[in-house]
């Protein structure tokens, strides 16, 4: 038997009050392990994509899946289950200013009430992953915006999420550290993770040479595997 996909969107639309169309008619599968850039101009519908699979946003007409099962049901622990198999990285980081490189990653797994050792060993082991053991006791502002977006990856890695979703997580970095977070995604691909890069770079998404998905208005207007970013 055929495994449901980790995320079917099925005939989705969401509107904004009073008249905006955000996104029209989404038909898309996405598989385990897939490395996908969704791109589009601003205002094509990318950042509502991904609050929808966050569930920050409802779907006004039509279904969101994971593994077969209907977002709309979830609630409670269920919810929360469903929330930590996701990590997200935004373009400004989201960092808390008064606390630690090692403290914003712990941060998640301290809500949890997850004992110290476990919380200490997990931190290491994702810092690790992102080359920032060394900075662990640093505060955001004494890092550069490259390692900025890299504490925020690692506490996005912290609960070992199916899927990372990265909102233009380049948006403010220059061509050196843009290379460094996009080679970090790759990694963390190569560990088994499904990456959704929502980005309007062009050089990168052709630089990946992976499945495009590009917006245009809310709708899909191009679904293309090995794609190039070409509006
Ligand atoms: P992108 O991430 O591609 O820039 P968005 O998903 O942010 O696109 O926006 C898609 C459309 O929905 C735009 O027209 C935007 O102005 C509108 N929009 C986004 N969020 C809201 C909101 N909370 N309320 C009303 N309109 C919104």
């Amino acid at each position: 038997m055929a495994t449901e996909p980790l995320i079917r969107f099925h005939q989705v639309t969401k509107l904004y009050p009073p008249d905006t169309v955000a996104l029209e008619d989404i038909d898309v599968a996405i598989e385990e392990h897939e490395f996908l850039s969704l791109v589009g101009k601003s205002g094509a519908g990318k950042t509502t994509f991904l609050k929808l699979l966050l569930k920050e946003e409802e779907p006004t007409k039509g279904e969101l899946l994971s593994r077969g099962k209907n977002l709309a049901g979830m609630e409670g622990n269920e919810l929360l289950d469903y929330r930590r198999t996701i990590g997200a990285i935004f373009q400004d980081y989201k960092l808390l200013d008064s606390r630690t490189v090692y403290e914003n990653v712990a941060y998640a797994m301290e809500v949890l009430g997850a004992p110290d050792d476990a919380i200490r060993r997990d931190v290491s082991e994702v810092l690790k992953v992102v080359n920032l053991l060394h900075k662990i006791d640093q505060f955001p502002f004494q890092l550069s915006n490259g390692e900025k977006q890299r504490v925020a990856i690692a506490r996005a890695l912290i609960h070992r999420p199916q899927i990372i979703l990265a909102d233009e997580p380049t948006g403010n970095l220059d061509p050196y550290h843009t290379r460094d977070i996009v080679r970090l995604l790759l990694k963390i691909h190569e560990f088994g993770t499904t990456v959704l890069l929502a980005t309007h770079n062009k050089e990168i998404v052709n630089l990946l040479g992976r499945r495009v998905i590009t917006l245009d208005d809310g709708k899909i207007i191009r679904d293309a595997q090995e794609g190039r970013y070409v509006i």
